[in-house]
């Protein structure tokens, strides 16, 4: 043991040590010495590196649209890279895949997205990758009979199922076991962050219906761009009118706006609202019009409706863009808001 004072020998070898306190190691002794401190640095990285079933990376997941990315970063966690394809303000059903976004998806080892033709454009390229990825619509397990179709006896409907939250809990039920299928290492953390999402989503459920329910009767009406409201109107009791239909592909027709102006006249209706991923053009439209009618409609925020609010932000996630949509509605609606958030 090196002692310290100004002097000692070990080993036969006087060791001096200066003013500063730092010990002056005789060359015979240094090699000794780093041998141990080597030894020492060796043990520290086994100690802290994983073994080699845990150094496996994280699998590596590309979700269409902001709204899955979010939802399968939640029950993936760490085990995970979730990448969006489409960012904050994006309309995915006018949504093209780039050679970028081919090679993100190329380079996916799961690739989850909405389908009931959400991605209209991307359709044919997602088509093609699932003959050799793991390509998962998020809404496949969903039973038809809950599914709302776009006319009598379609079978195209509508793809907008997040705005029903218990709907989109089947939907997250759908990312976890694709998660555990392909990576069943992890079965147990997927389930456990599903079970707590859930929770979460069934609160989120109920105080969505209680804050809907607390609109006046007559006001109870959801006039937006376009028809992605409509699983949101069914489960939480508000009629919901659009402009355009399920899908933006089509230009809003003059017909519709005009038909929307008697109604919102008609009905007196006090507010109306824009979306983040359409022109408002149309929607201004609709004040315009009632103005011409002698009646004062106000636009009542803007909802959050194919895509979540900006990244940092509350409304970046699935259940703060809920959150937001129903405050804005509620509020603009005439609606009690009893202690705001859940
Ligand atoms: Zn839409």
């Amino acid at each position: 043991m090196i002692q310290l004072c100004a002097s000692a020998t070990i080993k036969g070898h006087k060791i001096h040590y200066p003013r500063t306190g730092a010990t002056v190691i005789p060359p015979a002794l240094l090699l000794s010495y780093r041998s141990v401190i080597w030894l020492v640095l060796i043990a520290i990285c086994v100690a802290a590196h994983p073994t080699a079933s845990d150094a496996e990376p994280p699998i590596s997941v590309v979700a269409t649209t902001s709204i899955i990315a979010d939802t399968a970063r939640s029950i993936a966690g760490p085990f995970a890279t979730v990448i969006a394809l489409m960012g904050p303000g994006i309309d995915p059903h006018l949504y093209k895949a780039s050679p970028g976004d081919l090679r993100t998806l190329s380079s996916a080892s799961l690739i989850l997205h909405n389908g009931l033709h959400l991605e209209g454009k991307m359709a044919e390229a997602l088509q093609k990758l699932s003959s050799r990825k793991t390509v998962v619509a998020v809404t496949a397990e969903i039973p038809r009979g809950k599914l709302r179709a776009i006319s009598i006896n379609s079978e195209v409907y509508d793809p907008h199922v997040w705005f029903d939250v218990s709907l989109w809990i089947a939907c997250a039920q759908t990312i976890r076991d694709a998660l555990i299928r392909h990576d069943p290492s992890h079965a147990t953390d997927y389930s456990n962050r599903f079970s707590a999402l859930a929770t979460e989503l069934q609160q989120l459920d109920t105080w969505t219906r209680a804050q809907i329910s607390s609109i006046p009767a007559n006001n109870r009406v959801l006039i937006t761009a376009h028809d992605a409201f409509g699983y949101f109107g069914r489960a939480y009791g508000i009629e919901v009118l659009a402009i355009q239909g399920v899908s933006t592909e089509s230009e809003a027709s003059l017909r519709s706006i005009n038909e929307l102006v008697q109604t919102i006249v008609r009905r007196k209706i006090p507010a109306i609202f824009i979306e983040n991923t359409i022109s408002p053009k149309a929607v201004e439209a609709l004040v315009e019009g009632a103005k011409a009618h002698g009646h004062t409609v106000m636009i009542g925020g803007q909802l959050l409706s194919d895509s979540l609010g900006d990244h940092g932000t509350p409304e970046g996630s699935y259940s703060g863009t809920v959150k937001h949509n129903v405050l804005t509605i509620t509020k603009a609606l005439a609606g009690a808001v009893p202690g705001g958030a859940t």
